[in-house]
């Protein structure tokens, strides 16, 4: 871990317990403590990357692979009728947790999220 007093660190790591939704060698996906609409989860890698720049290139592959991964099991399962996959780089782009992370949002009919 480079950043250790980085939150999203520390959840990669099985260091605090999350609700995890799948785990491999890189990554860890986790349920947002503040959801967007239900089952909205979060795909961070379980090293420090402080965003998409500083990631490497064979694990932002690796993240998409993971992220439709858990997106198309999490429609089925949730029975959303879309999604919207969401990533942001920078303060005024909104990111507020500089640890790399995906986020994963179900849609449902007639919801009101605005990402
Ligand atoms: P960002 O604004 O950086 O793109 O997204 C950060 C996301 O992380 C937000 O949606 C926020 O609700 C979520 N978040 C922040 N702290 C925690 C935490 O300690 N646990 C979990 N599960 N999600 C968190
Ligand atoms: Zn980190």
């Amino acid at each position: 871990m480079k950043d250790c007093n980085c939150i999203f660190c520390k959840i990669a790591n099985g260091e605090i317990p999350s609700a995890t939704l799948y785990e491999d060698s890189d990554f860890r996906v986790i349920l947002d403590l503040n959801p967007a609409s239900k089952g909205h989860a979060l795909v961070l890698p379980k090293e420090h990357y402080a965003n998409v720049f500083e990631l490497p290139e064979d694990l932002a592959g690796k993240a998409f692979v993971v992220a439709k991964k858990v997106a198309s099991r999490l429609s089925e399962g949730l029975g959303a009728i879309g999604f919207n996959i969401v990533q942001n780089n920078g303060e005024p782009a909104g990111q507020t947790v500089f640890h790399f992370h995906i986020h994963l949002i179900p849609r449902y009919e007639g919801d009101t999220v605005h990402v």
